[in-house]
């Protein structure tokens, strides 16, 4: 009888690769947070131009009001 009990093949995850942040509004992972408010936001949810989040985001307001013909 031969029993191996000692495998090597324990899944084990390394807390020290977890990832970084989770979007604070869709919670998919992301890299990055709000320069603003410091919060999570993933790629779909911070703006690339400003570095906020979509909460706090106001390219949106000025790109509406530019939007108007003077
Ligand atoms: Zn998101
Ligand atoms: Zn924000
Ligand atoms: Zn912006």
């Amino acid at each position: 009888m031969q029993r191996t009990d000692a495998e090597a093949g324990s899944p084990q995850v390394n807390p020290a690769a977890a990832p970084g942040f989770v979007c604070s509004i869709c919670g998919e992972p992301s890299t990055r947070i709000c320069v603003w408010c410091t919060k999570d936001a993933c790629d779909n949810h911070i703006c690339a131009k400003c570095s906020r989040c979509s909460d706090c985001c106001e390219c949106e307001l000025v790109r509406l009001s530019a939007e108007q013909p003077a």
